[in-house]
């Protein structure tokens, strides 16, 4: 199966960014991006591609582990920006050094488990748009006028929403189809709570 490991966003956190957003839908070209929907949007923080389904326990006693070694802690979503012209994205401030870290174990584990894992660096996101078909789709799309997308990014960059508490790690599938992909949680751990 199709897996990858994320921080969910609370549902309030992702209402302000809908509302946040909707004004984008608006703008030139925003019918030729396939929006994400709000239900799905989440911060990936290791994609891991296909997954034998034998190999998923041995995954998830380590991601337990890996959950139970990092703590929660505070996060927003702000600002926005593209990858190319292909991603319009919502970036995320605050205790972000503790979500690197917790992004740095789960990318350590999977490793251990024998998964490759995507290599390229962690850039917290969450995707709000992409340029392009969808799977398996023959339609042809036409491609975004040049800074289309950098625009829309530019319309969100100064957008900071509230702040919240990440404090579960999800092991998530994905699920390609002719529609969007849907994602569902396989299994969440809890982050750690020290005592003071
Ligand atoms: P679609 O592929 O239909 O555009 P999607 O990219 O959201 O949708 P997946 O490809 O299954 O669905 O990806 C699941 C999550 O993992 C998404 O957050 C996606 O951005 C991220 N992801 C996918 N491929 C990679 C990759 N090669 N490197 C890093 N993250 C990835
Ligand atoms: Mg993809």
């Amino acid at each position: 199966m199709r897996l990858f490991v994320a921080v969910n966003p609370p549902v309030e956190a992702l209402q302000e960014l809908s509302d946040a957003a909707a004004p984008l839908h608006g703008l030139s070209g925003a019918d030729r991006l396939r929006w994400s929907d709000p239900d799905g949007w989440h911060l990936t923080l290791a994609f891991l591609g296909e997954v034998p389904a034998a190999d998923v326990p041995a995954l998830e006693e380590r991601l337990g582990r890996v959950a139970g070694e990092h703590g929660v802690h505070r996060l927003r979503l702000a600002g926005a920006g593209c990858f190319g012209d292909r991603v319009l994205w919502v970036g995320f401030d605050g205790e972000t050094w503790a979500l690197r870290r917790l992004a740095e174990g789960v990318r350590t584990v999977v490793e251990e488990a024998g998964i490759e894992s995507d290599q390229h660096g962690f850039h917290p996101h969450l995707t709000l748009a992409r340029a392009g078909s969808t799977h398996g789709q023959r339609r042809a799309t036409r491609r975004l006028a040049a800074g289309e997308l950098q625009l829309m990014a530019a319309a969100l960059e100064g957008w900071r929403g509230s702040e919240w508490e990440a404090s579960e790690l999800h092991l998530m599938r994905s699920e390609l189809g002719y529609g969007p992909a849907r994602y569902t949680s396989v299994r969440a751990w809890p982050l750690a709570r020290w005592e003071a």
